[in-house]
């Protein structure tokens, strides 16, 4: 039996500890007050903790460095996850896009779930305690270096610091500090899962409105990179929602990239033609900003009578075809240029990261350092939201776990 240290309480930390505790003296270390902090707010305070697709699927929707995570999704994977937490007495529930949510939709379940992990596999878990440092000698793990001076010595430790976005929950970026003292790359952190921002004065006017079921496709240039369909939110700064945030993670650099909304996807040309055909004819002697009513949100209609350019008391028996022809574009094409990103801190994750080509994908042992295992998101490794970014945390926590 060995000692191992496990420095941060999120998800990747308490399934390492919990997984290590089966046959290791384990000491878990999280400076907060609580343990998982962050997990409490995921998925809006329901904790979306996997996804239960194909395996191959959980790989094709991790966006950064997903060969790295082979082995970690094959060892411990989705179906692995469910079953750990029906053991532990947790019930899940699966909605749309195969997201898998506690029965009870409360994270704080989640995190009740893994402290009985923790205390079923007999692990020392130390709160309000931070890691200044970690101890090596002659390139192996020695020990870890507390805030308040004290050392623990250790035969291994396990880094799950997590990464530097949402702060506030704790995650703070210690982890590539210790890892670049010790010789580790780091690929520079930024805010992935992110809002963008615009500051087209639609949008503004927008604020506050969410949009289900619609299509969104960003475009570089006047190339389309990527569509995905979904929802999403206007804000005051720009645009936010499930399907902006993953479009996010696509936007590499700065660049003229604009997003396209398409309002009415279900609908082809010529059915949407049909369809306002119809609402103009149900409406005919209203004037057009009264004739919107069945097909538009109300805080949308201004807005897109202002970008047609015609005139909102036009009665609608006047709007001639080619008008028409302008209003059904604008809906499928609700065009709104981006002006970047948030700020690192509002990233759902962070992609860049410890490099992995320096931890060994079947162990997770750095290849710097003999006895150090990083796992989670302080790696660089990243994914889209549906679940998959918990998966990651703990598959390569379990992988930690078992090899230590
Ligand atoms: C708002 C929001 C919603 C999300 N929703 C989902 C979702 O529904 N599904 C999903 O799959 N993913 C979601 N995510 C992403 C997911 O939460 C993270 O990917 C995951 O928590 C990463 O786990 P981790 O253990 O690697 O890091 P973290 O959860 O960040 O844990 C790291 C821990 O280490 C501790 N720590 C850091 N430095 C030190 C130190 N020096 N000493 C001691 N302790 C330290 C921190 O306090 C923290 O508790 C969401 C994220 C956010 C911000």
């Amino acid at each position: 039996m060995s000692k191992i240290v496990v420095i941060g309480g999120g998800a990747a930390g308490m399934m390492a500890a919990g997984t290590a505790g089966a046959r290791h003296e384990v000491i878990l270390l999280e400076k907060n007050e609580k343990l998982g902090k962050k997990m409490f707010i995921t998925g809006k305070g329901r904790c979306n903790f996997t996804n239960a697709c194909e395996i191959e699927e959980l790989i094709e929707n991790v966006v950064t460095n997903k060969s790295f995570l082979y082995s970690a999704f094959y060892t411990f994977s989705n179906t692995s996850t469910i079953q750990l937490f029906n053991e532990l007495g947790l019930r899940e529930k699966v909605e749309r896009g195969n997201r898998v949510f506690p029965q009870s939709d409360k994270s704080s379940d989640v995190i009740k779930a893994m402290s009985k992990y923790l205390e079923k596999n007999n692990v020392e878990v130390r709160l309000n305690t931070t890691v200044k440092d970690l101890l090596t000698e002659d390139g192996k793990i020695k020990g870890v270096l507390l805030e308040n001076g004290q050392t623990i010595e250790c035969d291994g430790v396990i880094l799950a610091t997590g990464g530097v976005t949402y702060s506030q929950t704790g995650s703070t970026g210690d982890g590539y500090i210790f890892a670049k003292k010790l010789g580790h790359g780091i690929i520079e952190p930024k805010g992935a899962l992110i809002p963008l921002v615009s500051e087209d004065s639609f949008v503004k006017e927008l604020q506050g409105l969410s949009l289900k079921n619609v299509s969104i496709s960003l475009f570089k240039g006047n190339k389309k990179v990527k569509e995905v369909f979904g929802e999403m939110l206007f804000t005051h700064f720009g645009l936010s929602g499930p399907a902006v945030l993953s479009l996010s993670s696509i936007i590499k650099e700065e660049g003229s990239y604009t997003v396209r909304i398409n309002l009415k996807p279900a609908l082809d040309e010529t059915t949407l033609d049909s369809r306002i055909l119809r609402d103009f004819e149900k409406y005919a002697n209203k004037s057009f900003k009264n004739a919107l009513d069945d097909l538009l949100p109300k805080k949308m209609i201004p807005v897109i009578i202002e970008l047609s350019g015609i005139d909102e008391y036009k009665k609608v028996n006047q709007i001639t075809k080619e008008e028409r022809n302008k209003i059904r574009g604008i809906l499928q094409n609700l065009t709104v240029s981006i002006k970047g990103k948030r700020p690192i801190n509002e990233g759902i994750i962070t992609s860049g990261g410890i490099k992995v080509k320096e931890v060994n994908p079947a162990t997770m042992e750095s290849k710097v350092v003999e006895g150090l295992y990083i796992v989670g998101e302080v790696l660089d490794v990243d994914a889209v939201t549906g679940g998959f970014n918990l998966q990651i945390a703990f598959s390569t926590g379990y992988l930690a776990g078992i090899s230590c």
